[in-house]
């Protein structure tokens, strides 16, 4: 418990921007696999000169443009259709202004709860916790999301939910930005009933018409 109390800054959230997992570099390893060494060991002098290869190849296509950095968040349509089915939710919000005049802080409740108060938000900031129950219900039950208050910015936004610590997006930041008619969920994100995940791949083109009863 000593420990705790000196070192809160153990979880998560403190290193905003680090990444949480390596599924980038695994990614990448992955591409080395399937395009050159074809899952076969090499030799280490073999690999060296691969390497170097390899390298050169990918660097080349980024000179060509043939591969792009991307330096601005896309979102999928899985994305806008659970950012839109927040919105319906209608949860209660509380904003407050930060130390820096050009973001806002929002409170939204996570999971199934509706309602939020000041009080709940002093006990997360406290974080102050008495078992892991508590941490669970209490850290848990409140996401924090910021956003510019410059409307064209939102994709700048971020949130503490765990969702964004991986994809560096959510559904949270998405919902309130369309909430405050910062950006509109294309159409499609509209068609899937309210609580049902839209399913991978492309979505049906039109709704099959309607049998005569
Ligand atoms: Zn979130």
């Amino acid at each position: 418990n000593e420990w705790l109390t000196t070192h809160n800054e153990w979880y998560e959230g403190v290193g905003h921007f680090t990444p949480s997992t390596n599924n980038g570099l695994e990614a990448t390893n992955n591409v080395i696999k399937k395009e050159n060494t074809l899952r076969e060991r090499l030799p280490l002098s073999r690999f060296k000169v691969l390497a170097f290869e390899i390298v050169e190849k990918w660097s080349k296509s980024y000179e060509r443009s043939l591969k792009q950095y991307s330096d601005k968040q896309t979102i999928s349509l899985e994305l806008w259709t659970s950012g839109y089915q927040w919105v319906k939710l209608n949860k209660s919000i509380l904003s407050f202004s930060t130390e820096c005049d050009n973001l806002v802080q929002y409170y939204i409740p996570a999971g199934d709860g509706t309602k939020i108060t000041n009080v709940d938000i002093d006990v997360m900031k406290k974080m102050k916790w008495y078992s892991f129950d508590q941490y669970k219900n209490k850290a848990f039950n409140i996401w924090c999301v910021t956003l510019p208050t410059d409307k064209l910015k939102w994709l700048d936004g971020v949130c503490n939910c765990p969702a964004f610590f991986k994809k560096f997006m959510c559904k949270h930041v998405v919902g309130l930005s369309i909430r405050l008619n910062y950006c509109k969920p294309p159409p499609a994100a509209k068609n899937i009933p309210i609580g049902e995940k839209r399913r991978r791949g492309r979505p049906t083109k039109s709704k099959k018409a309607l049998l005569v009863q």
